[in-house]
């Protein structure tokens, strides 16, 4: 678990100077409009009788994930003039708690 601070004083690229900004973990990005091209030709493949082709492989990504217990979480910071987020580093860890 990584503790953060709910503001920062940080410099904002837009603004040009330092300002207190409020620090929030953006939430997923789920995708509109459901399966890419390549998920609707798993599908296809995996239905009924027969060899899977190239999708008998397990995909590398998946393992890789797979071997991790954590994630990199995504932190923002906004900044309350001109109300533009900005990415900060991302930590490896399972859970973020903010500390005033
Ligand atoms: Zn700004």
């Amino acid at each position: 678990m990584v503790k953060l601070p709910e503001k920062m004083n940080k410099y904002c690229p837009n603004c040009g100077k330092h300002v207190t900004m409020s620090v929030k973990q953006e939430k997923a990005a789920r995708r509109k409009g459901g399966m890419t091209a390549m998920a609707r030709r798993e599908k296809r493949s995996r239905r009924g009788y027969g060899n899977l082709g190239r999708f008998s492989k397990r995909p590398v990504t998946q393992t890789k994930m797979a071997s991790k217990t954590s994630r990199k979480v995504d932190l923002r910071l906004t900044c309350p003039d001109c109300g533009k987020k900005w990415v900060l580093s991302y930590p490896r860890t399972k859970r973020v708690e903010f500390v005033k």
